[in-house]
């Protein structure tokens, strides 16, 4: 962590103090400013200047060895707000037993994810965070960038919008830059597909980056899909894959094939619909812990757009609800 309180029971953030100095600190005696325990600063040659607790483990409100790729992006997005913003960082919220990495305005809550975490506490924090009338913005660290398939645990860091339709934040240290994945979708393999938009670190205002997804973003993505999808299916029922089993089960409970699909070479869909079985089930919301809006209407538009055209193109949510809007 990067904040202490000291002697004086004076608020020290190691990101407000020149480097130089930072060594005439080592002496003192500081504490941690959630749990009251004594922290002392370590200031080696590899990760940035830091603190850490003298008993480890006691503390529950803290990340203990965060990765030089956390106290990095920690910092670096630290100095960016500061520029347009009230920055706080580690501030510990006492009523809600959290401490963000940093707070914006005293209101949006922004957490640098670097590493994996329960979907159980995910869940818990995200919770608390909106119950007490926070926003909260997980960016994501390498180990949990989104790649080509969503784990359990990414999908609950995936929000939505109508202009840039389910999208997850990137960071990147190495590049310095901040990504924003959106128009996220799937294809019957699970593969996902999806728009990229790169920031540098420091190009525009933080806050208006991430506000990205509520402006128009996105035009449309199209995607030209090799796999043979019947091949393929008939390959996971061969290997008794479960997920695909009871598809199967399902289409027989209504008279027919999953082989017999017809073209579906070309099928994308939104991530989160079950495009393979909601004409006999309906459909069933995905309960991603970051979504606050119903996706149902954008589910609804995006299967009758497509009943007719092929998904080999899709648009953001916002094209298909103009589209069905009764003039
Ligand atoms: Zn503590």
């Amino acid at each position: 962590m990067l904040v202490a309180i000291n002697k004086d029971r004076q608020i020290l953030n190691l990101l407000d103090i020149d480097r130089l100095k930072i060594k005439d600190l080592k002496a003192q005696q500081f504490s941690c400013p959630a749990c009251k325990g004594q922290v002392y600063l370590k200031h080696g040659s590899v990760r940035a200047p830091h603190f850490a607790h003298v008993s480890t483990g006691t503390c529950q409100y803290a990340s203990e060895h965060e990765s030089y790729q956390h106290l990095s992006l920690k910092k670096a997005l630290y100095h960016w707000f500061s520029e347009t913003e009230t920055v706080q960082v580690e501030q510990f919220l006492q009523k809600i037993q959290q401490r963000p990495d940093l707070l914006i305005n005293a209101s949006i809550a922004v957490e640098i994810q670097c590493s994996s975490l329960s979907v159980k506490r995910l869940r818990e924090r995200t919770n608390s965070y909106h119950r007490n009338g926070y926003t909260v913005l997980w960016l994501m660290g390498e180990a949990l960038w989104l790649g080509d398939y969503l784990s359990e645990l990414k999908q609950h860091f995936l929000y939505f919008s109508e202009s840039a339709g389910f999208y997850y934040w990137e960071l990147d240290l190495k590049a310095k830059q901040i990504r924003l994945n959106y128009l996220i979708h799937q294809d019957l393999t699970g593969k996902l597909h999806y728009l990229v938009k790169t920031f540098a670190f420091g190009s525009d205002k933080l806050l208006d980056v991430l506000r990205t997804p509520f402006k128009g973003v996105s035009k449309s993505l199209k995607v030209q899909l090799s796999q043979d999808i019947s091949h393929y299916i008939a390959r996971q029922l061969y290997y008794k894959h479960p997920k695909w089993l009871k598809v199967q089960e399902i289409y027989y409970r209504n008279g027919q094939n999953l082989l017999n699909l017809g073209n579906l070479s070309n099928v994308i869909f939104p991530v989160g619909l079950n495009r393979l079985t909601y004409q006999f089930e309906g459909l069933n919301l995905p309960d991603y812990c970051q979504l606050t809006q119903d996706v149902r209407s954008y589910y609804h538009h995006f299967i009758s757009y497509h009943q007719t055209k092929p998904c080999a193109i899709v648009y953001p949510p916002r094209v298909y609800s103009a589209f069905y809007q009764p003039s």
